[in-house]
This record gives C-alpha cells, sequence and structure tokens, in this order.
C-alpha cells in the first residue's frame, strides 16, 4: 500500500525538527472536521515507495525527521517495513495516530522503530462515535492505545482538535479521565479549511478553549493551546 501525498519540508510538524511528512492513504474513522476527506474517502493518488525512498536518500543531512502521518498509517498492511526502510536512512520518525492500532504501535515501539508518538484523542468516551464520524469507533483499543504509550518511555503528545459542534466543557471533563496522568496535550484550534469532510464547522473560542485547558489541567501535567 502507497503513501498518498508527501510534504517535502516542514518546520511544523515535529516540535523544532526540519521534516519530510507522508501520507497514508485510508483511515477508518471519518472525523467530520477532518482536512483530509480526499484521502480518508479514497484518493486515487499514488506514490512508489522506490519514489519515496530515492528522495529521502537525497535529503540525509538536510532533514531530521520523517513524519508518517495520514489518513491512519497504522492500518497501511506494509507500514512496518516502509518505517524500518525509512529508519535506516538515519531518520527520526514520528508517527501520527488515531490510537486504533495498538498491535502495529506495540511492534513499532518493540523494534525501537520511533522517536515521537502523537495520538489525538477526540472527546469523552461518550461522544467518540460522534465525533469520529463512526458507530464503533473500538474505544478498547484506544484505551489500549492511550496505556502504551504512556508506558512507553518515549517522548509524545496527546492532541484534540476542538471543534464548537462537539466539545463542551462537561466531554473535556470526561475526555481528561481517558488520559489521566499524560504528560503532554495540545488542544488544537479547528480551522475550517477545504476539504474538510463536513462544511460549517466552528472553532472553539479562544475563551472556551481557555477554560478547557483549565479543566484539563487537573488531569494532564502539560496542557497547550495550539493555533489560538
Ligand atoms: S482526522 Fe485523522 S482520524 Fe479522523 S478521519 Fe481524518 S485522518 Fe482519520
Amino acid at each position: 500500500m502507497d503513501f498518498v501525498g508527501i510534504d517535502k519540508f516542514s518546520l511544523l510538524d515535529y516540535d523544532e525538527n526540519v521534516s519530510v511528512v507522508l501520507f497514508a492513504p485510508i483511515c477508518n474513522y471519518r472525523c467530520p472536521f477532518c482536512h483530509n476527506g480526499d484521502s480518508v474517502l479514497g484518493s486515487h493518488f499514488s506514490i512508489p515507495f522506490d519514489e519515496i525512498l530515492s528522495f529521502l536518500k537525497t535529503r540525509v543531512g538536510l532533514i531530521d525527521a520523517v513524519v508518517v502521518s495520514g489518513g491512519e498509517p497504522t492500518l497501511m498492511d506494509d507500514v512496518i517495513t516502509k518505517i524500518e526502510k525509512i529508519k535506516e536512512l538515519g531518520f527520526k520518525i514520528k508517527l501520527d495516530t488515531n490510537g486504533t492500532n495498538p498491535d502495529v504501535l506495540s511492534e513499532l515501539l518493540r523494534k525501537n522503530l520511533i522517536n515521537y508518538i502523537a495520538m489525538d484523542i477526540k472527546n469523552s468516551e461518550k461522544l467518540y462515535p460522534e465525533t469520529t464520524g463512526v458507530k464503533n469507533p473500538q474505544m478498547d483499543k484506544i484505551k489500549e492505545s492511550i496505556s502504551i504509550i504512556m508506558n512507553s518511555g518515549i517522548d509524545y503528545e496527546f492532541r484534540t482538535t476542538l471543534v464548537a459542534e462537539y466539545h463542551s466543557k462537561e466531554s473535556i471533563e470526561e475526555m481528561g479521565e481517558l488520559i489521566k496522568g499524560a504528560k503532554k496535550l495540545f488542544l488544537q484550534k479547528f480551522v475550517d479549511r477545504e476539504g474538510v469532510i463536513k462544511k460549517g464547522l466552528h472553532p472553539v473560542e479562544q475563551v472556551w478553549a481557555l477554560s478547557y485547558k483549565d479543566i484539563l489541567a487537573n488531569y494532564v501535567s502539560n496542557v497547550e493551546l495550539r493555533g489560538y
């Protein structure tokens, strides 16, 4: 299974690292606020992996990291092999995931292939179906991934895109319970863009985002706003 997109130069996706970002072709969620609607809903475009590797070889010494993003990259049948080949070139690897595939996550960690994980925490358990656009968002797997990440010993972040139509004080409080004891959470501002799955959604206003941050500080050591 091939990646469907590449950002050849990013300063925004992995802390201070200069990175290349790769986009996976599929996802098992349909988050209404997703910006990658084209790939999530089925892209006809794909980039042969050999071409990606050839390009990455030209970037050795020029960039620090490769971000494996999506869609949901852990659903790619050969994602472990692909990450292995990228890692062999000497890059740090950041994985973006929705957390529905704890088995692949565990295997990547066991093989020491990733340096940083960013996992989405969409909402409270009760509102996960609505916020992910699927009837069964597999909460058992989400909880397993949260636990794996928090006990992995590698650097990580949880992140939540705040959307006025889906988040409230109550849902945020309940979401805190899901990640109690975590070390880092980013609350990201939703930006309405071309390609979003559902039109007409709104960002959470800053004053509310700040109050959500205060609530979540009771559960997570470091809560920060992103994009506000
Ligand atoms: S936001 Fe992430 S998890 Fe949700 S549909 Fe888009 S790619 Fe999938």
